[in-house]
């Protein structure tokens, strides 16, 4: 059976070159990068031209970029790393859990937490982060791109507001980077999150923007590594194929494929909307296009539950994911959805197509064919649809 994953912002697959990057550093470049001889050497000069092409992605210095396990310890570490007990943390009500769960943990050691309500387009209102602030606010912490609606946050607009504020500003750019170009002097953030496989690399690799001068506190102590900013021994073949994923990421924003793929998704929902009862979630903010990365849709489908549309479409070879999370065993509509504003069954009732750069018309093709008749044949027997489900 044909399959076509449409799952990329859950994680997408190692490009080709990547993985030819990363081969001899397990095998014959084995050498740990804190080692003086030779082996060593080799491995550090890997480690030192990692960074740079990544300060290239970030537009920073070598020296501000630090290597991670990925997208979570990022957040966790301008959260833990920046804010101290009675500090005022601003935040928004669609980020991350690595964002939220930090919050919530941190309340314990007397840090408030104000979370931002997007508008019903899925958007941050500047203007809402600027209410937020207090005398004791430290920390503002906003994602570039929403996981499960693509949109873009006005993250310049909120830098500012930090800046005037002289409180410290996280991005969250995990679902940004390799989609949209990213530039930390531009957003006047003081740290920025990114995650390799996120961005067709290696899976639990990262790297953090953290501008010169910002009291960060490492989470991770030991050794000096990363200028003692997260100790480990360096994950070298991880490290060089974020670079290798972040080279080509550069690349592929200016050859051309972010509008190749932006002309699939609008194909994809164009289709998909012509079924009766369907809508997209964070399209519109009063009949004006809002910002969305080029890869994603979120769709409701009125009358069926999301999940059984998930597993339906993965049984006819198509993999996306849906408006729901598994927690403590029971299925809880998605965070983002509920709080722009949607009813839980609507919210429950939304699927996340998300496309890979190499996705092609083929796949579009497929997805057209199967999403319809699985909507009819839900339909036809949902208890949603019988009014028998609330
Ligand atoms: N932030 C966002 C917006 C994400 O989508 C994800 C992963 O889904 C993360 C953080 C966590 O990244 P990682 O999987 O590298 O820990």
């Amino acid at each position: 059976m044909k399959r076509v994953y449409m799952d990329a912002n859950a994680t997408t697959p190692l490009l080709p070159e990547v993985m030819e990057a990363m081969r001899p550093y397990w095998m014959e470049r084995f050498g740990n990068a804190s080692s003086i001889h030779l082996d060593g050497q080799q491995a550090h000069a890997a480690v030192d031209r990692a960074r740079a092409t990544l300060a290239e992605l970030f537009n920073c210095h070598d020296a501000e970029v630090v290597f991670n396990s990925g997208g979570t310890e990022g957040d966790n570490t301008a959260v833990f790393g920046l804010l101290r007990p009675g500090d005022h943390f601003i935040t928004t009500a669609i980020e991350h859990s690595a964002i939220l769960a930090a919050a919530e943990r941190i309340a314990s050691h007397g840090v408030e937490t104000t979370f931002v309500a997007p508008q019903p387009s899925g958007l941050i209102d500047p203007a809402e982060i600027r209410r937020a602030l207090r005398p004791e606010t430290r920390l503002i912490s906003v994602m570039l791109a929403n996981n499960e609606t693509g949109v873009l946050q006005p993250v310049e607009e909120i830098g500012g507001i930090a800046r005037e504020a002289g409180v410290f500003f996280h991005i969250d750019a995990v679902q940004g980077a390799g989609k949209v170009k990213l530039d930390v002097r531009r957003f006047g953030c003081h740290l920025c999150s990114i995650s390799a496989h996120k961005m067709y690399g290696p899976k639990g690799v990262g790297a953090l923007f953290a501008r010169r001068g910002t009291p960060v506190e490492s989470l991770i102590v030991g050794g000096s590594h990363e200028r003692r900013r997260r100790a480990g021994t360096e994950n070298v073949p991880g490290i060089v194929g974020i670079a290798k994923a972040a080279e080509l990421a550069m690349l592929s924003l200016e050859d051309g494929t972010i509008d190749r793929v932006v002309a699939l998704r609008d194909r994809l929902e164009a289709g998909v909307l012509r079924l009766a009862g369907t809508g997209v979630n964070g399209a519109l903010d009063d009949d004006r296009l809002v910002p969305r990365v080029a890869n994603t849709t979120n769709i409701w489908f009125d009358q069926l539950e999301g999940e059984a549309l998930v597993i339906a479409l993965d049984l006819k070879g198509v993999a996306v994911s849906g408006g729901s999370a598994c927690h403590s065993g029971a299925t809880e509509p998605s965070h983002v959805l509920m709080a722009m504003g949607l009813n839980k069954t609507r919210a429950r009732a939304s699927l996340r197509f998300s496309l890979l750069k190499m996705a092609a018309e083929a796949d579009v093709d497929h997805v057209l064919k199967v999403v319809p008749e699985a909507v009819e044949h839900l339909r036809a027997i949902s208890p949603v649809a019988a009014g028998t489900l609330g």
